[in-house]
């Protein structure tokens, strides 16, 4: 199978399973980011992917072929981690042409390629510039034409936007996904930024406690999470207790949900809605009751908190002009459109 395949690959550090019996298929060119809280394995799981830490179990293959026991020099992997290790005393175009001269590639490419790598990072003439002189941001850029000059067969990324302020890695999410559409070369970015993940990513892999919890397109991932865990970590959700009244129907905090049912088999669970999608009414109709506790209006959003009773406490989210005055204090009533509820278990 083309692409880069995972085989229950596991590493456990004495008895901790730091990553555990992953599989996973990547087709060559996709971009994936792997998501998931400090400590689920992500870092690891990439290490093993570049060959810097050894699966205790299982294997990677590329293109079909078993690469688990290759060392890291030999896979013409291109990396870029956290910390950049550019070479300081050393100028722009030294540190990119760097591994070109380990290669023995000649003078007058190494020139040209670096030309090259300067232009598509988007930091054309700073061959000569040196490295302490430059900002966050255009290190980051080089850091990354590097990884790059040796057309790596795979690009392996870790959090390699945290160190920016906010609006410059936004900018840089941006640049990078579109770097990578130019060049078609498969790329794994570690995150803990979901919002990163959902920018850049065709696939997002989310994980939790060493193990993959789902691993789907960004929307799909929003849209259909698939267990509470995911809900709750892509973006942000609410969350009720949900019960079937007998027949298969819907029922959360004693109100039946029309149109919403449980899946065959299932009694109780919980409700996924994400606050875009809960809907508010100060007609008393046949939706949840509850009381406005709070209103946080952001300008371009307005969040509204609603105690539904049962210690819960739903937010919804809507822009100014599609919401009428509704106040904290104010009794309104809670609809759960059963389009937009997706039925999770913890
Ligand atoms: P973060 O987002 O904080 O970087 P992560 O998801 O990348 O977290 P890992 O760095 O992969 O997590 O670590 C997973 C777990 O394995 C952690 O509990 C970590 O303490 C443990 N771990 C990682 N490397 C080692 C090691 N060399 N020896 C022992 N334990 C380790």
């Amino acid at each position: 199978m083309s692409g880069l395949s995972l085989e229950n690959v596991t590493k456990t550090f004495g008895d901790f399973r730091a990553v555990d019996d992953v599989t996973l298929h990547i087709p060559n060119g996709a971009f994936v980011c792997m998501l998931g809280p400090s400590g689920c394995g992500k870092t690891t799981l990439l290490r093993m992917i570049a060959g810097l830490e050894e699966p205790t179990a299982g294997a990677i293959m590329i293109d079909g072929k078993d690469i688990t026991p290759v060392p890291t020099h030999k896979r013409n992997f291109g990396m870029v981690f956290q910390s950049l290790a550019l070479f300081p005393h050393l100028t722009v175009g030294e540190n990119i042409a760097y591994p070109l001269r380990i290669r023995g590639v000649a003078q007058d490419e190494q020139r040209k390629r670096v030309e090259d790598l300067l232009a598509l990072v988007q930091l054309p003439g700073y061959a000569g510039r040196p490295v302490s002189k430059l900002s966050g941001g255009q290190r980051q850029r080089v850091a990354i034409a590097r990884a790059l000059a040796l057309s790596p067969r795979l690009f392996l990324l870790d959090e390699p936007l945290s160190a920016l302020d906010a609006k410059l890695r936004e900018a840089m999410q941006v640049e990078l996904r579109q770097l990578q559409q130019k060049l078609g070369v498969t790329t794994i970015v570690v995150t803990h930024d979901q919002r990163e993940a959902m920018t850049m990513a065709d696939l997002v892999v989310v994980m939790g406690n060493g193990r993959i919890r789902q691993a789907a397109p960004p929307i799909e991932i929003y849209r259909r999470p698939a267990d509470a865990f995911v809900a709750d970590f892509i973006g942000s959700t609410n969350l009720l207790p949900v019960e079937t009244d007998g027949g298969g129907r819907a029922v959360v905090l004693g109100h039946v949900v029309p149109g919403l049912a449980l899946p065959a088999g299932v009694t109780k669970g919980l409700v996924s809605i994400r606050p875009e999608d809960v809907q508010l009414s100060q007609v008393a109709d046949s939706g949840l009751p509850g009381r406005v506790t709070f209103v946080r209006d952001l300008g371009g959003t307005i969040e509204t908190f609603v105690d539904v009773g049962g210690g819960t406490t739903l937010v919804a989210v809507t822009t100014p002009r599609q919401r009428g005055d509704i106040a904290a204090g104010a009794e309104v009533s809670v609809i759960l459109p059963a389009e937009s509820c997706v039925v999770v278990q913890e």
